[in-house]
């Protein structure tokens, strides 16, 4: 996957960075690297090596529940087992809440997030009354149902009072308010092949995967945010990452451009 994050004119970091390919291999260590992974790694080393470019490792630990470190030093031994060598020092997404607190309040400001108080079992419940009545739910390409939308048609001062009285609440992306926040079609270049053979030039669907989380009840991000704050601080120009992100590749192409 290839694609441009930003506009260098605007930003130095990204201009210096545009003339020298970026590459990363980003694994959570929520748990053991496996084949996929070594093949992504060695591909990324690969094609920054050939395009005279860099390689750097990300650590993608914002799952404080199940990423230690003990996961994380056994994706470095990994990695060096696999002669691989990347710059220091790593960046860890847990230590930069900061960032994506301040993208997040951008979001917020332009409202094209809001709170959502829905459990998971409250989702459940309301599809499969749904469902129950005939009407087939819209999955994501994951499979995953489409999350209602009973949070983001709430009146504004219902919001405030669950807000004001402390109720736990996710902050979700308003899909439909966001494409139309963005001018035209995006889209990327996709240089390996999707999961159905894309490849090409390729034009982002955001909306098929709903209102997706953009921060969590305990944390001000969510995969999505780290992963589209992180590429364009580190000045990454190139996504090298495994055929089951393709399609998340749609939401984060939006982000960068709300961003
Ligand atoms: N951290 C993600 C994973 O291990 C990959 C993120 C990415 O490459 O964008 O599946």
């Amino acid at each position: 996957m290839f694609y441009q994050c930003g506009d260098g004119r605007r930003n130095p970091l990204l201009a210096r960075t545009m003339t020298v390919p970026v590459f990363r291999f980003a694994p959570s260590s929520n748990g053991a690297l496996h084949l996929g992974h070594a093949y992504s790694a060695l591909l990324n080393a690969s094609l920054a090596g050939a395009a005279g470019g860099r390689f750097l490792l990300r650590i993608e630990d914002i799952d404080t529940t199940r990423c230690t470190p003990e996961l994380e030093n056994q994706i470095y031994h990994d990695l060096a087992w696999l002669g691989l060598q990347w710059e220091t020092p790593v960046r860890r997404q847990s230590q930069h809440m900061d960032e994506c607190t301040q993208a997040l309040a951008r979001l917020i400001e332009a409202e094209i997030v809001y709170p959502s108080f829905m459990s998971r079992q409250d989702v459940r419940g309301y599809i499969a009354e749904s469902e129950a009545r005939g009407h087939a739910w819209p999955r994501d390409p994951d499979g995953a149902p489409l999350f209602p939308p009973v949070d983001r048609d709430r009146p504004p001062s219902d919001r405030r009072r669950r807000m004001e009285e402390g109720e736990p609440f996710a902050w979700r992306l308003d899909m439909n308010a966001a494409t139309a926040h963005v001018a035209g079609p995006i889209s990327w270049e996709e240089s390996g092949d999707g999961p159905d053979g894309e490849t090409g030039r390729i034009t982002a669907r955001p909306e098929i995967w709903g209102d997706v989380i953009i921060a969590r009840k305990e944390m001000p991000t969510s995969y999505h945010l780290s992963v589209v704050v992180d590429d364009a601080l580190q000045g990454i120009t190139h996504v090298v990452r495994g055929r089951d992100l393709f399609h998340a590749t749609a939401v984060h192409r939006l982000l960068q451009e709300l961003l």
